[in-house]
């Protein structure tokens, strides 16, 4: 008798373990940056020496809290969260959900923005986003840098979150949600067919129409929430190799520094091209030929 029950106890405890294996993980990757964060407006705010940068990186902070907290209520099991904006040190470790880990500062490598994605996350977040260089009623849009007009691989010009689902698609992991300013969300759209968005402004030139921070919360965690419940529905981001990288600067230096990368070439008066079959290598050429 005793045998017995201690045989259907370890049964059961093994068919719990085995279902909180199987049922349970979810692991969430959230990439934040900042320009696309409720009430930025201004290059200063998102400045380390910008008088009111402390009070954006707070913001930047408790959005990522809601994105976190959604991701939590879908059964999120393992969350790590990458700060990605100017210096990679702005989210306050202090004030962040403690149920995630915090990735800060560039190692240099070419993740970049994705710095600690692998093959073994279920979905990827973005927080803060916004949209690529040139975009119209946008705010702050730029791609990496000030410097760079358009970044294309096989002929698909993409804004940073593209190049981030790009690289979360060589994982074979899919970007699920993303919030930012609208133009940011109607890109991202385009780009995957199927995302979760939530805009938290709406540029009308450089000015913008914002929600109340506490509202882009609310939106935010429903929305990750809805995401990740649906992830089944969402699709790693790959374009079809070999690719082919064209990027178009507007300083001299930088393109004929560029020219200079392995495998680089010059292929116009701003333009620098790279091709190769293995993407990690464009995402090096990305970050070497425009150093
Ligand atoms: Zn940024």
């Amino acid at each position: 008798m005793k045998k017995h029950l201690w045989l259907a106890a370890a049964l059961t405890l093994g068919m719990t373990a085995a279902f909180a294996q199987t049922g349970a993980k979810l692991k969430v990757f959230i990439s934040v940056d900042m320009e696309g964060i409720t009430g930025v407006v201004n290059w200063e705010e998102v400045s380390r020496t910008g008088k009111d940068y402390d009070y954006f990186r707070r913001i930047m902070t408790q959005e990522t809290n809601a994105a976190i907290e959604g991701a939590l209520a879908a059964g999120a099991s393992e969350i790590v969260v990458r700060d990605s904006h100017g210096s990679a040190r702005n989210i306050l470790p202090d004030l962040l959900h403690r149920s995630a880990m915090l990735l800060r500062d560039w190692s240099g490598g070419p993740k970049s923005m994705m710095e600690g994605i692998d093959e073994t996350f279920d979905a990827v977040l973005f927080v803060g986003y916004h949209a690529k260089a040139g975009t119209a009623d946008a705010l702050l849009e730029h791609t990496m840098t000030g410097t760079i007009t358009d970044v294309s691989i096989n002929g698909v010009s993409l804004p940073e979150a593209g190049i981030n689902a790009l690289i979360a698609g060589h994982y074979n992991v899919p970007v699920a949600f993303a919030a930012g300013d609208e133009a940011l969300c109607q890109q991202l759209k385009g780009l995957l067919g199927t995302v979760e968005t939530v805009a938290v402004k709406k540029g009308i030139g450089a000015a913008a129409l914002n929600l109340h921070p506490e509202v882009s919360r609310e939106k935010i965690r429903a929305g990750v929430e809805k995401a990740l419940r649906n992830r089944s529905g969402f699709r790693p981001y790959k374009l079809s190799p070999p690719f082919t990288l064209v990027l178009k600067l507007k300083e001299e230096t930088m393109v004929y520094n560029g020219q200079f990368y392995p495998g680089a070439t010059r292929t116009g008066d701003w333009e620098l091209t790279y091709k190769s079959a293995d993407l990690m290598e464009v995402m090096k050429a990305f970050v070497g030929m425009r150093n």
